[in-house]
């Protein structure tokens, strides 16, 4: 199947798009007319412009309130129809998409509309034009992909088609399996949208919210799999409209955009094996076990602040990387896995470049899959960068990619050496320093943070190669505004990353991304199996948590009907406090380090499933009056 994607889905002028279409590996565009009628060439240029990019127009849409007319508009529409058929024709492009109409002069009545649609592809025809035929969800008479098929199916013409939209079919939750019945020969374009489940008007929600598949929450799997059964192999077209991605970058929105049909694809190929799609081999989605390490980039000084807040919760000096100014940090007890925090102080390489940019921050990540050679392979298919970086003779080669903000994803697998990273990179090292362990055993949640149009962008990226869902969209109340919040996880827990998009700079994501000069890694969550344990042993290493307003237990207790005591405990230690239906969330924070990085500390008493989201507000007030504090204004 071809891939293709809408001009109206992009940011940008006509050659903008056209560019990053191209870079983005389609092979299509649909020109949407008023792109066109904005540019200002001829329609031979623009035809001429989208083949010298190496793609060719796949559609010409969209022809509006076309069927169904009395006289005179009947004569009308069809004057306008021909003038149209010219300008594709200098275009270069073979079909016109007729969406269903809206006008109120329309008369309804299948049989009047497929007489018209006969007639229009007998015009069609005698200019070596097709036109396709798509039921609006929201059209007048026809708003259902069922009765355009019967339109087209009565019009008994071979210029005359059907157009599918997922949006259509999937917003009026129409049976996919409807589509089967359908040959697959008849259907002459597909066009592929995602949207998250709100409940509103339909066509608000269409001009708004669409998405890439995958993105949001329609069974868009579903109505491909019922798509490829009727034979169909013509061209899957995404037609997005989305005011985010009408602002965001050309660039990141045609990657993502390819990303979305090619994973898209392989999911159909791997559950429908007879049906033979088009695609380049890859592996499946990558089992993520976990995190093997974080990485922060510092300068010396900073470094040394750095591990005094490792020492503080618990962490100690495990080992000095063999060639580099690169530390290793431990907590865990002996034999299981436990937490790797690693500094990278040296004075040249990736690390350094990034904390000359953001300042001492995560710059790395390290994941634990099944198979680090195929977690790249499956990547680089999706389209993320292979990251590469000379390395030292005593050095591994690990797989990367990059990732969030320009950060690497390193994977690491125990089928190969990289599981004895650690002994072969690294030589035991002490500083004569011993604090107290605090029963940090694993790391529970990486939160990045991001600007909300790139939200998406990562969400994607995560589900797309590994085997990881997404927890429906939360919003995070800030004092300056909402951060819209979402988590990836695998099915057992051990890998959660939470996505936070900032809408704005005041709200401290946004801040946070403004000061760190881009998308990071804003907070890692250590879990505990006894928070108050822990809160003892931290307290003995010198850690100050950051102290949460005693109001806010007051509330608490009251919310929860908790105990006094275990109120009294909580407000004592500044731990915040939730429970849901399955379990209880205890947490903790340390102090902001930096340009607005910290630390987490939680504990989950039962499988409590969320993030502590309602408690965000209070953490977020306690972190501004932190920063005000310290001279920063407020903002
Ligand atoms: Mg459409
Ligand atoms: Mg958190």
């Amino acid at each position: 199947m071809k891939t293709s994607i809408a001009t109206v889905s992009i940011s940008g002028d006509l050659r903008e798009k056209l560019a990053a279409i191209a870079a983005a590996g389609f092979q299509g565009i649909e020109i949407f007319e008023n792109d066109f009628l904005a540019f200002d060439g001829s329609p031979r240029e623009v035809g001429k412009m989208v083949r010298d990019a190496g793609l060719e127009i796949t559609v010409f849409q969209p022809f509006r309130d076309f069927e169904g007319m009395p006289e005179p508009q009947r004569q009308r529409t069809f004057d306008r129809a021909e003038r149209k058929f010219d300008v594709m024709q200098e275009l270069g492009t073979d079909l016109m998409l007729v969406c269903s109409s809206v006008s109120p002069l329309a008369l309804g009545g299948i049989d009047r509309s497929a007489a018209d649609f006969h007639e229009l592809g007998e015009r069609a025809a005698n200019r070596g034009l097709r036109v396709g035929y798509e039921a609006l969800a929201w059209g007048r008479h026809i708003n259902d992909h069922r009765d355009a098929w019967e339109v087209v199916r009565r019009a008994d013409h071979p210029g005359i088609g059907l157009v599918l939209d997922s949006f259509h079919t999937l917003a009026r939750k129409i049976d996919v399996e409807s589509i089967r019945s359908i040959p697959g020969d008849r259907i002459f374009l597909v066009q592929l949208a995602d949207a998250p489940m709100i409940d509103m008007d339909l066509l608000y929600w269409s001009r708004h919210f669409r998405n890439m598949p995958g993105e949001g929450d329609l069974p868009v799997l579903d109505f491909m799999r019922a798509l490829v059964s009727t034979g169909y192999d013509g061209v899957l077209s995404l037609e997005i409209f989305n005011d985010q991605f009408r602002g965001g970058s050309p660039k990141s929105i045609s990657v993502d955009g390819h990303r979305s049909l090619v994973y898209l694809m392989d999911q159909v190929r791997r559950l429908e094996p007879e049906i033979a799609i088009d695609l380049p081999d890859m592996p499946d989605r990558i089992e993520a076990k976990g995190v093997e390490f974080i990485e922060f980039a510092a300068n010396e000084e900073e470094a040394a602040e750095l591990a005094a807040m490792f020492h503080a919760l618990g962490f100690e000096l495990a080992g000095r990387h063999v060639s580099k100014d690169v530390t290793r940090w431990r907590q865990g007890s002996v034999g299981e896995a436990g937490i790797n925090l690693v500094i990278n102080t040296e004075r040249e390489g990736f690390a350094h470049s990034s904390y000359l940019v953001h300042g001492t921050s995560v710059c790395a990540i390290g994941l634990k899959v099944d198979d680090a050679g195929a977690t790249v392979e499956r990547s680089r298919v999706l389209g993320a960068d292979p990251f590469r970086q000379p390395v030292g003779p005593a050095e591994l080669k690990i797989p990367a990619i990059r990732g969030v903000g320009g950060g690497v994803v390193y994977f690491m697998d125990a089928k190969s050496e990289l599981a004895r990273v650690w002994e072969i990179e690294f030589q035991p090292a002490s500083d004569g320093k011993q604090p107290r362990n605090a029963g940090l055993t694993t790391i529970d949640h990486i939160a990045q943070t991001m600007n909300y149009e790139e939200m998406l962008t990562w969400l994607l990226f995560y589900t797309s190669i590994f085997q990881t869902h997404k927890t429906p969209m939360v919003d995070v109340v800030d004092p300056a505004g909402i951060v819209r919040s979402q988590a990836i996880e695998n099915p057992q827990g051990s890998l959660r990353i939470t996505l936070n998009g900032a809408e704005n700079r005041r709200t401290l994501a946004g801040h946070f991304i403004a000061e760190s000069f881009g998308s990071a890694v804003q907070h890692v969550a250590f879990a505990t199996d006894d928070i108050f344990k822990t809160v003892s042993a931290l307290r003995a290493n010198g850690f100050k948590p950051l102290e949460i307003s005693p109001n806010y237990y007051d509330d608490v207790e009251a919310r929860f009907a908790l105990d006094r005591d275990l109120t009294d405990r909580l407000r004592a230690d500044n731990i915040l406090y939730d429970r849901d239906d399955h379990g209880e969330y205890f947490q903790l924070y340390s102090p902001n380090y930096g340009e607005g990085f910290f630390f987490e500390i939680i504990e989950r008493r039962g499988p409590y499933r969320g993030y502590g989201a309602a408690n965000a507000q209070f953490r977020i007030a306690a972190q501004k009056r932190h920063i005000r504090a310290k001279g920063v204004p407020a903002y």
